[in-house]
């Protein structure tokens, strides 16, 4: 296979088994994400879904088999390389308490207001920001319990967007979103996918008819 302009080709599981102590939690899954597509990943509340996304970041080391990255193991791949390969939005939302600008930069350093704005369009949450008093430089602490699951969500989102790494892990980006921002939110995913590989766990439905293609995770297993 051909890698893309990023230089990217694709991202794999391959027999993985992994367990936080007790009982295992994945057991000998492999999967394939090819570079380009939407891949979908489904399965019930504690299914491991998010321990299979923390695993592609190496957030947790894998027991047995291993995750690649266009054909390298993660584990040979130093953490400043990785985290340019890998965008990742967690299923919570952190935010510090800095202004809404300052906690997009996260995800990139020298963004320049355009490119943070252009981020924020893509993720739904641009007008929202600019009905602010104080736009993007409104400090997040004071907006506190005031920023919505969906606000914080699409913040989230934003930093994606704006960190434009390869390949983008998504947990639940949509669970808090209307119908509408969650539209915006998959046209620009669809927009992106053309030139990224993506990785979408989800609950909802209207959400996974974006990926080309989906599996399930049961019983430790994937499907
Ligand atoms: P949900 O759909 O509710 O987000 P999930 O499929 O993402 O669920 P995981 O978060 O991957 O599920 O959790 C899988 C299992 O591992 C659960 O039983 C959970 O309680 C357990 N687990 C998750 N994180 C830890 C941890 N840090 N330490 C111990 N057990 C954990
Ligand atoms: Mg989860």
């Amino acid at each position: 296979t051909g890698q893309s302009e990023t230089g990217f080709a694709g991202a794999a599981a391959e027999g993985v088994g992994f367990s936080y102590g007790d009982g295992p939690i994945l057991q000998g899954v492999s999967l394939t994400v090819p570079q380009n597509e939407i891949v979908g990943i489904v399965g019930r509340s504690g299914s491991g879904k998010s321990t299979l996304l923390k695993l592609f970041m190496r957030f947790w080391q894998t027991q047995s088999g291993r995750i690649t990255l266009s054909g390298r193991d993660v584990d040979q791949i130093n953490t400043a390389n990785l985290r340019a390969l890998e965008g990742f939005v967690a299923q919570e939302t952190h935010l510090f308490h800095d202004s809404i600008r300052n906690n997009l930069r996260i995800a990139k350093r020298d963004a320049t207001d355009e490119e943070i704005a252009a981020a924020c369009k893509k993720a739904s949450i641009h007008d929202f920001i600019l009905s602010l008093p104080q736009g993007y430089d409104t400090p997040v602490g004071e907006l506190g319990d005031t920023l919505s699951g969906g606000e914080r969500q699409r913040l989230g989102l934003a930093r994606a967007f704006l960190h434009d790494a390869p390949l983008i892990l998504l947990d639940e980006p949509t669970s808090n979103l209307d119908s509408l921002n969650e539209a915006v939110i998959l046209r620009s995913l669809r927009e992106e996918g053309r030139g990224k590989t993506v990785v979408l766990v989800s609950h909802r439905e209207s959400t996974m008819r974006v990926a080309d293609r989906i599996y399930s995770v049961e019983n430790g297993r994937v499907s």
